[in-house]
């Protein structure tokens, strides 16, 4: 007997059928002998309208009212499948965030949790009850409803697992495991059978949206093994662990790309010390998160070029900051763009090989794309391009590097 924790996102419970499979799945489960906690999402596409309603009000909704808005996705489609598990004989209860203290801080719209009360559960379980909960929320101290950021259920039911002791987290989802890249935009991505938490780590920060971010942190964090798998198949998808020995004989795991990216370059300032502190200061204090920075310096000229990425949300603000700080050191110009992409290559394996990165500005210039910006690290390699060209580059990419024959 095993405890486990299952979350279903919003395709999986998109409609009264799918909640009906996602019930029988969990009935399953709890006949083999396990303990079960299920987390669900809204259902699918429900987030998204509450906040398209809540844009058409008006432009800038209240972040605290917003989060209560949000919060209800969750609310009706963790009650519906409770009422659902109740039509085919489960004992089971439903509990919404707050209800079994999943305290967060209080950043609406992209709350941390910072803990979270397994008493309630496991008096609920020790009754034999199925427990379902509403993914997505919590309560911070003075007892608001906050919200987890986009695919935040993810999160909770890591969060649960961990606080649980529980034996596994299984993260049921619209297709098999983690893939080599996005299957949605490359049909020969290869299924993942084992991933380290540290290469999942990144996929997910650079924009494979299997899982969200920060549950990934929490399960390296907390040591949580994640099952991501099909709600609609049996059969296994991709296991998420800790690094294992043959992980590093793979050298590149994946390639992902966010479209969410934005570029502003400050063109020739002034160059002497202070400058880059002066100007960055003035861009976290306005709270926006700068990604990737490069500075060029033209020594005979004493000029140097500044550019810098930021997320597209964060687009007007850090221009109008730019623009005004460029105004004050008479730079020569701030040229921005918001069509670009980051295409990522991500493996373990990159630390113990060389020539990752020249053999993926050779694929990029092979196919007549542009490099913008590059950064790296021990384990991945990002380049900027223009976003029109975003799934050429993936395809191209995990064709040269052969992913669809990925072992393991
Ligand atoms: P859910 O609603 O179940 O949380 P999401 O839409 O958040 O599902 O995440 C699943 C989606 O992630 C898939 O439909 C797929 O298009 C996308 N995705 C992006 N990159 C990857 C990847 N490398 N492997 C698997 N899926 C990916
Ligand atoms: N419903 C939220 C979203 O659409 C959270 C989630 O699905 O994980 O982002
Ligand atoms: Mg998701």
């Amino acid at each position: 007997m095993a405890l486990i924790v299952q979350k279903y996102g919003g395709t999986s419970v998109a409609d009264l059928e799918r909640v009906r499979n996602v019930a029988q799945r969990v009935i399953e489960t709890k006949n083999q002998g396990n303990d079960v906690v299920v987390v669900v999402s809204a259902m699918a596409g429900e987030t998204d309208k509450l906040l398209t309603l809540a844009h058409e009000a008006t432009s800038m909704p209240d972040e605290r009212e917003l989060d209560v808005l949000l919060a209800t996705g969750e609310q009706a489609s963790s009650a519906l499948l409770a009422i659902v598990l109740q039509s085919m004989g489960s004992p089971v209860k439903s509990f919404l965030g707050h209800q079994i203290k999943i305290g967060t801080d209080s950043a609406y719209g992209k709350a941390r949790i910072t803990s979270v009360d397994a008493d309630t559960i496991f008096s609920e379980l020790r009754e034999g009850r199925i427990v379902v909960v509403a993914g997505f929320q919590g309560e911070d101290e003075a007892g608001n409803i906050t919200t987890l950021g986009r695919g935040g259920s993810d999160t909770t039911a890591v969060a649960i697992a961990a606080a649980l002791k529980a034996d596994l987290c299984e993260i049921y989802t619209d297709v098999d495991g983690v893939f080599t890249a996005n299957p949605a935009i490359c049909e020969r991505a290869h299924k993942i059978n084992r991933i380290s938490y540290d290469e999942m780590l990144e996929m997910a920060s650079l924009g494979a949206k299997v899982l969200q971010t920060r549950s990934v942190e929490f399960a390296k964090k907390f040591g949580v093994p994640i099952h991501v798998r099909s709600s609609f198949h049996a059969g296994k998808g991709t296991i998420v662990c800790e690094e294992e020995s043959a992980m590093e004989e793979v050298v590149v795991s994946g390639v992902t790309y966010d479209v969410n990216q934005a570029r502003i370059e400050i063109a020739q300032v002034p160059d002497r010390p202070g400058i880059a502190a002066r100007f960055f200061d003035a861009i976290s204090t306005a709270n926006i998160l700068v990604d990737m920075i490069i500075q060029t310096t033209s020594l005979e000229e004493g000029f140097a070029n500044m550019a810098f990425t930021i997320s597209k949300a964060d687009f007007p603000q850090a221009l109008a900051v730019a623009q005004s700080l460029a105004k004050e050191l008479e730079a020569r110009e701030v040229i921005a763009e918001d069509e670009v992409a980051k295409i990522s290559m991500i493996g373990v394996g990159m630390r113990g090989h060389s020539g990752v990165a020249s053999k993926m500005f050779g694929v990029l210039a092979k196919e007549g794309i542009n490099i913008k910006m590059i950064s790296t690290s021990e384990i991945k390699i990002s380049c900027i391009i223009d976003a029109k060209y975003t799934e050429l580059a993936v395809r191209a990419l995990h064709n040269a590097f052969e992913l669809d024959k990925r072992n393991g």
